[in-house]
């Protein structure tokens, strides 16, 4: 059992496999139980102690993995957590290590409003849910289950209060490794990456993943363009041309620019779909969602899917490209 006295590095005989992904930067996969994937983590230990960039979910194997990864790196302590964003898979466990008497914790500024109203007193953000999914068109009873899901992620999530709230544009000594605080909203409001100037290497959290084009959603919690700033986030990042792109999920990998095309190509087509579904007359956005990818099963999905959608009527309106409408009770969108 977890007791206060052995929280920081617990004598378990587990041997976690760590690839030192660049030097004296290991990286750590932990499971994503409901998710089927791994999120990657980063240890940058120094002496007898250890940073971290994202430390995964709270789950007993995820933590139980993180301290066996603390102590084969030759480390007694966390020093500094880094958090890319407050999802479950990167800040889950951010209460388990950071803290009074445990490490750090640095958190954007636009992520630590998030926290309470999402993991801690949820009712409120459920009701706001609740009502977003109805003006947007959700038939009543799978607005109902929709905002209820929320719930089941509060569940893995114990977080902690940041030391440092962050703007964007700091440098963060973390392990021997001098790294700049790149601010990065799109995915969440306060997303942040971390770049290495000298080695050239990007610690991309979800902005750019390998695979997977990460969610970008309008929602109550969301900024008013997540699109936009998410698109002008990439092209920043590419810029500058990093050597090394250290995601979050998937495997590193080097071309940057290629990826980040291919993303921004992505999300165009979506728009001009988008539009092009609209031009035939009025719709809701979760109309627009079932045109665009068909009914889903999974609840999960079908709140990514009407997010993801209004983000991009949202960016077309923004552009002229399509008038949106808005009373109390309805959310409409116009040719
Ligand atoms: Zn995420």
């Amino acid at each position: 059992m977890l007791t206060a006295s052995t929280q920081n590095v617990r004598d378990v005989e587990t041997t976690v496999e760590l690839t030192e992904v660049a030097t004296g930067v290991f990286e750590l996969r932990l499971p994503i139980p409901f998710e089927d994937g791994l999120v990657n983590v980063f240890l940058f230990p120094s002496g007898a102690e250890t940073d971290l960039l994202d430390c995964g979910m709270n789950t007993e194997e995820s933590v139980d993995l993180i301290h066996a990864a603390v102590r084969q790196v030759g480390a007694k302590r966390i020093r500094r957590l880094v958090v890319t964003h407050i999802h479950p898979d990167h800040y889950g466990a951010a209460g388990i290590f950071a803290g009074e008497g445990l490490a750090d914790l640095y958190l954007h500024r636009l992520e630590v409003p998030l926290v309470y109203p999402r993991y801690i007193e949820l009712e409120h953000l459920v009701a706001e849910v609740r009502n977003y999914l109805l003006v947007n068109g959700l038939p009543p009873d799978e607005a109902e289950v929709l905002s209820n899901s929320q719930r089941a992620l509060s569940e893995i999530v114990k977080p902690a209060v940041p030391a440092v709230q962050l703007d964007g544009a700091e440098m963060l000594e973390l392990g021997g490794r001098r790294l700049r605080v790149e601010w990065t909203p799109g995915h969440s409001p306060g997303h942040i990456c971390l770049y290495d100037e000298g080695d050239k290497i990007l610690f991309a959290g979800d902005h750019v993943l390998p695979e997977l084009s990460p969610n970008i959603g309008l929602h109550p919690q969301s900024t008013p363009d997540p699109l936009h700033e998410y698109l002008d986030g990439l092209r920043r990042v590419a810029g500058y041309q990093p050597r090394l792109i250290l995601p979050a999920h998937g495997r590193p990998f080097t071309d940057a620019p290629t990826r980040v095309a291919a993303l921004v190509a992505h999300h165009k087509k979506r728009m001009d779909q988008i539009e092009a579904i609209v031009s035939r007359g009025e719709r809701t956005a979760w109309e627009v969602a079932l045109e665009l990818w068909g009914p889903r099963d999974n609840m999960y999905e079908k709140r990514l899917a009407l997010q993801e959608g209004l983000a991009h009527l949202q960016a077309l309106a923004v552009e002229g490209r399509l008038k949106k409408f808005v009373t109390p009770e309805s959310v409409r969108w116009t040719p």
